[in-house]
């Protein structure tokens, strides 16, 4: 049976991510999360109320050991599955000026995204890598294709994410995975919950925040058999932000 892994599944665009993944293609959903157990359980009620399956798994992308313990852990009870698509989703902001910042939300900011980008994708893709077959997206930020002021972290993060994507599509091309990242602008969420969308929303040619569901549908389709022949693109969905 194959499988999706979307990391921080329990709440905004992972969530949406994951039912998205469960009703195109079918796949049996890993919710990953990291504390919050009620809303990975709403992720869960919500992918089957949309004719899915899944179940969640926990672990803290940040630690390769506890990463390790669950993904193989997982593995060795069900021998039958296979994690075909993988979404490096999980993320946080630590925003602050760069001069204030305190190193602990640059260290953060940083192992939750890039570290924990390597540590998901590097146990995953020893297993994709034999079958010969996979998907994985990451999903980086406007901020790491133009950097934002006030998010030299978070803005340095994604970028990482970034040029990961590009440097490892060419090492795993061959065997057809393809590896590609999506860039959202401003995207209604928990994370942008305090933000002034009137005052924000100027700056964006759509006049409006993004959609969880507006991103979720483009990284289905970069989990599909039609995106075969894309990989290591980033693609930018931010109601048209230059970046
Ligand atoms: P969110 O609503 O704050 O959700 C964050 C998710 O990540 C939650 O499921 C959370 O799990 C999980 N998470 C956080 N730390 C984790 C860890 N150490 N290990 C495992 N899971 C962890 O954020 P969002 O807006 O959906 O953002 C999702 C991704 O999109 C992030 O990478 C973010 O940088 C990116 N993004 C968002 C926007 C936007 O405007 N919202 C724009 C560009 C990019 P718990 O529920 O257990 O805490």
């Amino acid at each position: 049976m194959s499988c999706a892994l979307v990391t921080g599944a329990s709440r905004g665009l992972g969530r949406a991510i994951a039912v998205q993944l469960a009703k195109d293609h079918g796949l049996y959903i890993l919710v990953n999360y990291s504390s919050n157990l009620a809303a990975a359980e709403e992720a869960l009620e919500e992918i089957r109320t949309a004719g899915g399956d899944g179940e969640l798994l926990q672990f803290n992308v940040q630690t390769k050991t506890e990463v390790d313990g669950a993904l193989n852990g997982w593995r060795e009870r069900n021998e039958e599955k296979f994690i075909s698509v993988l979404v490096n989703n999980a993320g946080i902001t630590r925003d602050g000026l760069f001069m204030w910042m305190p190193e602990q939300d640059w260290d953060d900011v940083m192992s939750i995204s890039a570290k924990g980008l390597f540590n998901v994708t590097q146990n995953i893709i020893q297993h994709m890598l034999r079958k010969r077959t996979g998907r994985i997206v990451n999903v980086a930020s406007v901020s790491g294709m133009k950097g934002v002021a006030g998010q030299t972290n978070y803005s340095a993060a994604k970028g990482a994410i970034i040029s990961a994507t590009k440097a490892l599509a060419q090492e795993v091309a061959k065997r057809k995975i393809t590896v590609n990242a999506v860039a959202p602008g401003f995207i209604t969420s928990d994370m942008t919950k305090d933000l002034n969308e009137n005052e924000l929303k100027q700056m964006i040619p759509m006049n409006r925040f993004g959609k969880a569901d507006e991103v979720a549908h483009l990284v289905s389709f970069l989990c599909s058999d039609k995106a075969a022949y894309i990989t290591g693109e980033v693609i930018n969905i931010n109601g048209g932000i230059y970046s």
